[in-house]
């Protein structure tokens, strides 16, 4: 199951090699030119960026074949398909396989990043994302590991019960880091003109606004902004704005230290 669900190894190259990409391009053209590549609270996001880069996937394998195996005895009880041998699309082309997933895979992921903004215990999880200050590419990693348990591994689950083939598993991975590291790149672009379909930074960037983030927030879309055009939870103002301030209201409560972030909001130390 281990090395069906995520190639580890696989990935953490990928996840390198997209960095540097989005890291070069930010050098090359910077939206807000005053931002510096060095800036504060770096290191603390480069400990994101291996911490969940790397063991994401193994929390992932993990949690998924956990959970498919409480999941068999329950459906053959029920005396229906345990959830292995549905693979209803195990036999259709990479590329078909590819798309269904995506689509399947991105759709979860925006309906539980509207939960993470909605249910106020999910939220507490879902801030050390939001206490991002100054949006760079670094940022699309530093998110809590409960998300990787609440998160991550049930949007997966649902391509391993319908028979994913696991190349197709980490090609998606590597598309959806690079599109997420795009979104909170200092790059000033969409996607011409298929801005209402792939997500971009100048969409992702009101994510972040502290003004709306104080209404719920917009732009929940993750790989694809398709959802939040269909579902009126989207924001792009014409004029290439940007937001004055990124985070959350009464930010400076909130934990610095990354031991602090890493257990909150389970216990709370200085
Ligand atoms: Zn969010
Ligand atoms: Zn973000």
């Amino acid at each position: 199951m281990l090395h069906i669900l995520w190639d580890t190894r696989g990935y953490f190259f990928w996840l390198m090699a997209v960095s540097l990409f989005c890291w070069i391009l930010e050098r090359l053209a910077p939206w807000r030119t005053e931002q510096k590549a060095f800036r504060r609270q770096i290191g603390q996001d480069f400990f994101w960026l291996v911490f969940n880069g790397h063991y994401a996937g193994v929390a992932l394998a993990f949690v998924s074949s956990w959970l498919i195996q409480q999941l068999n005895p329950l459906f053959g009880k029920w005396n229906v398909p345990p959830p292995e041998s549905i693979r209803l699309l195990a036999d259709s082309p990479w590329w078909a396989q590819f798309i269904v997933f995506l689509l399947l895979k991105d759709f979860l992921e925006y309906i539980v990043h509207n939960l993470l903004h909605r249910l106020p215990i999910l939220w507490e999880f879902h801030k050390l994302h939001h206490s991002i200050e100054e949006l760079d590419w670094i940022g699309n990693m530093r998110f809590h590991w409960m998300e990787i348990v609440v998160y991550k591994a049930f949007t997966y689950l649902p391509l391993v019960m319908l028979g994913v083939n696991g190349n197709v598993i980490l090609w998606i991975a590597v598309v959806s880091t690079l599109i997420g590291h795009l979104n909170h790149s200092n790059l000033n672009f969409n996607w011409g003109f298929l801005r209402y379909v792939i997500n971009s930074p100048r969409m992702h960037v009101w994510h972040h606004d502290v003004i709306l983030r104080g209404q719920h927030g917009k732009n929940f879309g993750v790989v694809l902004c398709l959802w939040d055009w269909l579902f009126g939870t989207a924001y792009l103002p014409a004029d290439q704005d940007q937001p004055e301030k990124l985070g959350f209201e009464s930010m400076e409560k909130f934990p610095k230290t990354l031991l602090s972030r890493l257990v909150y909001p389970l216990f709370k130390v200085k």
